[in-house]
């Protein structure tokens, strides 16, 4: 495919985009298109959308030496939370040569897959499936930790982005330069603030795996959160528990174990019409929604649920290892005693109005991520929009920079559009949407518009609209 100019009627038929005023770097003038820096599954997903894009010079930098998609949480049996259509294509492009079901193929597992009939991928083979992708793509540089980035202003000309950093291995230094960024770094594990002076003790279940064994001698575990990663650990040490004869807790600051909502009107929020609807919300309201929208992606899948409220059944009936499961409790002081090897956590049942301690020999907090702002953008945080609370403030296309052409982000706008932000189901839509930006032309059809339910006031004459009345 030969590039050429941005197709005008491709800009014009998408809300908020603006048209471009960047031109591509000159072919010999050693600046890339652009660097992706990062190699989780959205930058792996842009990487294959890119690859057969002729002409377009993009390089992409991770820091690790290898993919491996959450390797502290690959429990055994674990799926993904979506059907196999979410891979690193199809929903872009049904036909591209890195989809789920050409690794299927290519690896002679097509026929079992259809026998199978199970389209929850399990997460094992999500890793080995990106990985086998990974090995077809020429532009990945693994083991190149990006340290900083500036804007180099070029007489005459556009300027471009200077990223450099070190090789892990050798330490030795690299420069690379582009014209523009797509930065997905990812989120970063998050304790609760009260466990910072126990900080080097806790667990967060982003090292479940590789601290496993270390906690299942402890004769007592708590575990702490109540999403799916929590379920995960509670039922994965709860199977284990009759062999190491552990105590196991389950706290939570929720007022139940609550699943989460898959139903399919729901789903349709994953969705570019409720993109532009959350959008287009005011700051302050789309704030509201997300602090409502729990259900929609932190709860724990509904069969998980199950399966555990089985196990505990069983066990009890057994008499054997029971378990103990505490919902409404907040943490509020973790203390680890080093003489003893105990944490003391302390919490508070706001329903009663009451503050207990429970003492536990392990404690494995599944407390979720939080944005990673990575210090390597120090050098160009003027060029990039903020809102007030310290975050990227995101154009609709998924750019930062103050032109909205020049930098663009993964996975960094749950606040701009909404839940759609993690969800590895809209990884195509946002880089079609990207790559659109990047050279000019809409090479994978986006779609405008798939739900079929309205989420803004309908725009016809049977839906009269006025200002809200002043109360
Ligand atoms: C356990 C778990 C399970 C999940 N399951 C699902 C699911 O089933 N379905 C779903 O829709 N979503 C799921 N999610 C949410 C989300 O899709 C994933 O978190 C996804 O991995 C996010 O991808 P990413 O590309 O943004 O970041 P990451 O996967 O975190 O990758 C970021 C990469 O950037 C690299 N990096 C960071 N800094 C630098 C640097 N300075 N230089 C070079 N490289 C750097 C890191 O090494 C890392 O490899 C899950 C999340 C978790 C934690």
């Amino acid at each position: 495919m030969v590039l050429s100019g941005p197709s005008e009627s491709s800009i014009m038929s998408t809300p908020n985009v603006k048209p471009k005023t960047h031109s591509r770097p000159a072919p010999g003038s050693g600046v890339l298109d652009f660097i992706a820096i990062g190699l989780g599954p959205f930058n792996l997903s842009l990487a294959c959308l890119a690859e057969p894009i002729r002409d377009l010079r993009g390089l992409f930098l991770e820091r690790n030496e290898d993919f491996d998609w959450h390797p502290g949480m690959l429990i055994d049996d674990t799926t993904l939370q979506n059907p196999f259509l979410a891979d690193l294509v199809s929903l872009a492009d049904p036909k591209s040569p890195f989809s789920f079901l050409n690794y299927c193929k290519q690896e002679g597992k097509l026929y079992a897959y259809y026998i199978r009939e199970r389209f929850y991928l399990s997460r094992a083979e999500y890793n080995r499936y990106c990985k086998w992708a990974i090995r077809q793509l020429s532009s990945i540089a693994f083991g190149s930790l990006v340290e900083s980035v500036e804007y180099v202003e070029c007489d005459g000309g556009e300027g471009h982005y200077a990223v450099r950093g070190r090789h892990v291995r050798t330490g030795a230094p690299f420069v690379h330069r582009a014209a523009r960024l797509v930065i997905g770094v990812g989120s970063v594990p998050q304790l609760p603030s009260c466990c910072e002076e126990a900080r080097e003790h806790c667990i967060h279940s982003a090292h479940y795996v590789a601290r496993k064994r270390e906690l299942q001698k402890k004769r007592s575990i708590a575990v702490i959160g109540s999403g799916q990663s929590a379920a995960e650990i509670f039922y994965d040490l709860l199977k284990e528990s009759d062999e190491h004869d552990y105590a196991l807790t389950w706290i939570t600051r929720s007022p139940r174990f609550f699943q989460m909502e898959n139903t399919k009107l729901t789903l349709e929020m994953i969705s570019p019409d409720y993109i532009d609807y959350f959008y287009n919300l005011p700051d302050s309201v789309r704030e509201g929604i997300i602090a409502r929208q729990d259900s929609l992606y932190k709860g724990v899948n509904a069969s998980l649920i199950n399966q555990i409220y089985d196990l505990l059944d069983d066990r009890r009936s057994r008499a054997s290892h029971p378990a103990r499961l505490i919902t409404n409790s907040e943490l509020t002081g973790c203390h680890y005693d080093s003489n003893e090897a105990r944490f003391q956590l302390r919490f508070v049942q706001r329903d009663e109005g009451v503050q207990y301690t429970h003492a536990t020999d392990g404690a494995i907090f599944a407390t979720g991520y939080g944005q990673n702002v990575p210090g390597f953008i120090d050098g160009i945080r003027e060029r990039i929009r903020w809102d007030d609370k310290g975050r990227y403030r995101l154009s609709r296309n998924y750019a930062i920079d103050v032109n909205e052409c020049d930098i663009f982000v993964q996975n960094a706008g749950l606040y701009s559009h909404g839940l759609t932000n993690p969800d590895l189901g809209m990884s195509c839509y946002r880089n079609s949407c990207i790559l659109r930006e990047l050279t000019g032309v809409e090479h994978y059809k986006i779609e405008r518009r798939i739900a079929l339910q309205d989420f803004s006031v309908p725009d016809t004459d049977a839906f009269v609209k006025a200002p809200l009345e002043t109360q």
